[in-house]
């Protein structure tokens, strides 16, 4: 299976001709290396982005390795909720990809696992793959239940062939790199969590590794192999460093190398 990188772009950057010039730097450097058939990147820039990111891409020596994502969608898909955008309004504009639950969704817009759960199927019915976060806000005494928790809040219903289609994202709050003191998770300690998160979509679904689980929290150049290069992660999610593109071609080009 190919390892995944998901680029989050967040609040970022402030105009779409930064991002082109963003993509135009990773083009040129991936030209630099083979690109192998080992890794797929999905760019999930603001909305407003969307087109022009993806016409880009389009027309780049990115597009063999690319896809489209959004950063979030309504659990609706029509209707009087203003400053929403829907699942099929994603679809139409090329979209393949959509992150539901970020912790910072679900901390600063104080997304509940109802309304992510919500998303989930709306994204689902909308064929997108919902890439869902997980992760706890503190290493406390009740960490495991509270991921076991919020795994069960967001895939609890779902069937085997919906979780089939969905992927799972562990972020650790306390490890994503705009939060204060924050340091990446090791790869041994953030497998414990993937277990978890792996027992509770094996009791939903009755079967083994049904969805790839990626690790996210200040991922960099400097630990992407450690991550991404071992059997219990299926790729990364990159926030901070999706932006800074020297440092995500780099992180590209790590992925490159890893024997699969
Ligand atoms: C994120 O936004 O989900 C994230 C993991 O951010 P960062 O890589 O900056 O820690």
């Amino acid at each position: 299976m190919k390892k995944l990188i998901i680029a989050n772009w967040k609040l970022n950057p402030q105009s779409s001709a930064e991002a082109v010039d963003i993509l135009d730097f990773l083009s040129s450097s991936i030209q630099d290396f083979a690109v192998k058939d080992n890794f797929a990147v999905i760019f999930c820039p603001p909305y407003v982005f969307i087109p022009k990111v993806a016409s880009t891409v389009e027309s780049s020596p990115l597009r063999s390795i690319s896809h489209i994502g959004a950063q979030d969608l309504a659990a609706q898909d029509s209707g009087a909720f203003t400053g929403e955008v829907s699942g099929s309004m994603l679809t139409r504009f090329g979209v393949q990809y959509v992150i539901v639950g970020h912790s910072e969704r679900r901390y600063k817009m104080g997304e509940t696992d109802e309304a992510i759960h919500e998303k989930i199927k709306a994204a689902l019915r909308n064929e997108l793959v919902p890439i869902v976060c997980i992760g706890e806000a503190d290493r406390d005494g009740n960490w495991n239940d509270f991921i076991r928790g919020q795994c069960e809040g967001a895939f609890m219903g779902l069937t085997g062939a919906e979780l089939a289609q969905c992927i799972v994202a562990y972020e650790p709050v306390w490890a994503i790199s705009s939060n204060p003191n924050a340091k990446p998770d090791t790869p041994d300690s953030a497998v414990e969590a993937v277990r978890i998160i792996r027992s509770v979509l094996r009791r939903i679904s009755g079967e083994d590794n049904i969805c790839p689980v990626l690790y996210g929290g200040s991922v960099s150049s400097s630990n992407v192999v450690d991550f991404v290069g071992h059997p219990e992660f299926d790729g990364a999610l990159v926030g901070g460093a999706s932006v800074k593109k020297e440092e995500f071609a780099k992180i590209l080009r790590l992925v490159s190398e890893i024997k699969s």
